[in-house]
């Protein structure tokens, strides 16, 4: 099949470009990446801890697609977006200092845009999307952002005008929950094994087998 090779190299591709420092194991207990502070805590912590589990993730239809759109998006905007690359600052909390890297879809020196593929229509954004883009403001020091949305039907655009603040953030790290939001576990694909797991009893729930009676 043809389909191993393809998806050996996207995922070779993805890795290497956005997860190198997972596989290396030299990450720093106190270094996030954005969009891992605006998830699950256990979440992260299992990714980081299997690293090869970003595997299922990657070679997801669903994933694949937004992540062809987006590598596609970079191709197209990369005159503009040259100066683009992984953001970084440095913040306090408690007696702790936490860095937080970022690397924003687009990025041109005056406004970020944050791409997202989704099938269904969208009537607001993600909260956790608005989030992400109000960071990236944050870290590249934009007062303008933009949050796109791709449909299979429709372009949907919302414009974000606040930066995160850095007592927002620090709010976020010490109120780390693990999940951030209930919805976060039906997806995920640690939620057998998870012991915070909110995802469905009944679906997680092995059936007992019927004996059959000789
Ligand atoms: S199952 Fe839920 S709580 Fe557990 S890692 Fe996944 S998202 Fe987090």
């Amino acid at each position: 099949m043809i389909v191993h090779e393809l998806l050996r190299k996207i995922a070779r591709y993805y890795i290497d470009k956005y997860f190198s420092w997972l596989f290396s194991g030299d990450f720093r207990p106190d270094t996030y990446a954005v969009y891992e502070i605006l998830e699950c805590r256990a979440k992260v912590e299992f990714t980081r801890a299997l690293p090869y589990t970003i595997m299922n993730t990657i070679v997801a239809p669903a994933s694949l697609v937004g992540l062809l759109l987006h590598e596609g998006f970079g191709t197209v905007f990369s005159e503009e977006c040259k100066l683009n690359r992984i953001f970084s600052k440095k913040i306090q909390v408690d007696d702790r200092e936490i860095t937080i890297n970022g690397w924003p879809d687009y990025y041109d020196g005056d406004k970020v845009i944050e791409l997202k593929f989704t099938t269904h229509p969208v009537k607001e954004p993600e909260p956790r999307h608005v989030q992400q883009v109000r960071m990236y403001m944050w870290l590249t020091e934009c007062k303008k952002g933009y949050l796109l949305y791709v449909t299979p039907k429709k372009v949907y655009e919302f414009e974000i005008t606040q930066p995160m603040t850095e007592s927002e953030i620090v709010d976020l790290i010490k109120n780390w929950t693990s999940p951030r939001d209930p919805a976060e576990c039906q997806q995920c694909q640690f939620k057998n094994i998870c012991p915070y797991s909110r995802a469905d009893v009944r679906e997680r729930r092995e059936e007992p087998k019927t004996e059959q009676v000789a």
